[in-house]
């Protein structure tokens, strides 16, 4: 899945422009943003900027809070669940330190510690951030771990 599209991880649409696309408030995303749902780019200016990801993303969550009923608090914690170190094959060293591998609190890329490969990778170009690209649901992503 990585590198598999470069251009739908470029951050080119503004916070107005990306509520136009996905058909989602301003508030509403900034209230993703704040909630760790969305990792926007953040240009040096301090303002965000979104790709073609992040608008999936944004619909993937809309549909999960008025169509699933989850509440903001459920979806992160789906989030969290999601095998992130299954995505990345992490060997068991680098599982050994990662707080997201032992802790289902916060979505992976909010881990206090993470492992090497974590470490130098940025998540707005992760698969697991990126899972919204090839799956239309986390359980459709599962299955392809757990036949
Ligand atoms: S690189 Fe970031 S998004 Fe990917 S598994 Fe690690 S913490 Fe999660």
């Amino acid at each position: 899945m990585e590198n598999s599209s470069v251009e739908s991880t470029t951050p080119v649409y503004t916070l107005s422009t990306t509520s136009t696309l996905s058909g989602i408030p301003v508030h509403s995303i900034r209230q993703y943003i704040d909630k760790g749902l969305i990792i926007p780019f953040r240009k040096e200016s301090n303002r965000n900027l979104f790709s073609q990801i992040d608008i999936l993303r944004l619909k993937y969550i809309n549909n999960l809070l008025n169509e699933d009923g989850l509440n903001i608090a459920g979806i992160r914690k789906l989030l969290a669940i999601i095998p992130c170190w299954a995505i990345r094959e992490c060997s068991a060293k680098e599982r050994e330190t990662c707080q997201a591998y032992h802790s289902d609190a916060n979505p992976c890329w909010e881990a206090s510690e993470k492992g090497t490969l974590c470490k130098n990778t940025n998540c707005r170009e992760c698969d697991v951030y990126r899972i919204v690209e090839n799956y239309p649901n986390v359980k459709s992503f599962l299955k392809t771990l757990i036949p």
